[in-house]
C-alpha cells in the first residue's frame, strides 16, 4: 500500500505519518528529512539545497524526483510519502512508477500552522521533531533520544513561514485535486485535533 500525506507545515504531518506508517508497516519516506541529511552532510549538493530551503522556496522537481523514485523502488512492502508531490507537475511525474492507494490530507489553518511554529523545534544532532506545547522533550531544551540541544530550523523563522505557507496554497493544495481527478481516494482529516484523534480519524478514513 502506498499513501501521500499531504499538509501545511506544522499540520502534524511528521507525526502522523510515522504513527501511520508504523500502523501499516510501510516505509516513512521524508522528503524534507531526506534533503536535511544531505545539507547536514556539507555535500556541494547540500549546500546549494541549503540555500534554496533556508529561503523557503521548493526545490528542483527533478532532483526530488529522482530521489523518492530511488527509494521507492526500494520499498516493495508500500511507502508513505511525506512531502512529496509538492507540485502537480512531481505528481504527474510520478504517476506511471508509482499507483498512490489513499492520500490524507491534514487541514489547519493558517493561524494555527504560525502558532504551532513558533513552539516548533528540532534536535541538532538527529533532526528529531519537538513542540514545546504538544509534543516536549522530557528535558527542557535537549532531545530524549541524545541528549544533543534542540534549535529552530532555519525554513521555521518568521519570514521563510509565511513564504512556504502560501507556496502551499499556490503550489501544494492543488495536488489534492489532481488526486482526486485522478479516483484516488483523498481523505480530509481535521488537523486541529490533538495528535490522537488525528491518528485515529486517519486510521479510520484509510480502513482501520
Ligand atoms: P518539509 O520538512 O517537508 O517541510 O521540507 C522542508 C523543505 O525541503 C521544503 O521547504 C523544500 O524546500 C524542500 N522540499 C521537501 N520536499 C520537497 C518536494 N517534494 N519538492 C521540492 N522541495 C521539497
Amino acid at each position: 500500500m502506498n499513501i501521500c500525506i499531504i499538509g501545511p507545515q506544522a499540520s502534524g504531518k511528521g507525526t502522523q505519518a510515522t504513527r501511520i506508517a508504523g500502523h501499516y508497516g510501510i516505509f516513512h519516506f521524508s522528503t524534507g528529512d531526506a534533503l536535511r541529511a544531505e545539507v547536514k552532510s556539507g555535500s556541494e549538493l547540500g549546500r546549494e539545497l541549503a540555500a534554496v530551503m533556508n529561503a523557503g522556496k521548493l526545490v528542483s522537481d527533478e532532483l526530488i524526483y529522482g530521489i523518492v523514485k530511488k527509494t521507492a523502488g526500494e520499498h516493495p512492502e508500500g511507502i508513505l510519502l511525506d512531502g512529496y508531490p509538492r507540485t502537480v507537475h512531481q505528481g504527474e511525474m510520478m504517476k506511471d512508477e508509482l499507483k498512490i492507494d489513499a492520500v490524507i490530507e491534514i487541514a489547519i489553518a493558517d493561524e494555527t500552522c504560525v502558532a504551532r511554529i513558533s513552539s516548533r523545534y528540532m534536535c541538532s544532532d538527529c533532526g528529531r521533531g519537538y513542540n514545546t506545547v504538544s509534543l516536549p522533550p522530557k528535558n527542557e531544551g535537549v532531545c530524549d533520544d541524545d541528549g544533543a540541544a534542540l534549535v529552530q530550523r532555519e525554513d521555521d523563522k518568521p519570514k521563510a513561514v509565511l513564504k512556504r505557507l502560501a507556496l502551499y496554497h499556490e503550489a501544494t493544495a492543488p495536488v489534492i485535486e489532481f488526486y482526486r481527478a485522478a479516483g484516488v481516494p483523498v481523505h480530509k482529516v481535521d488537523g486541529e485535533q490533538s495528535i490522537d484523534e488525528v491518528f485515529a480519524a486517519a486510521k479510520q478514513a484509510i480502513g482501520g
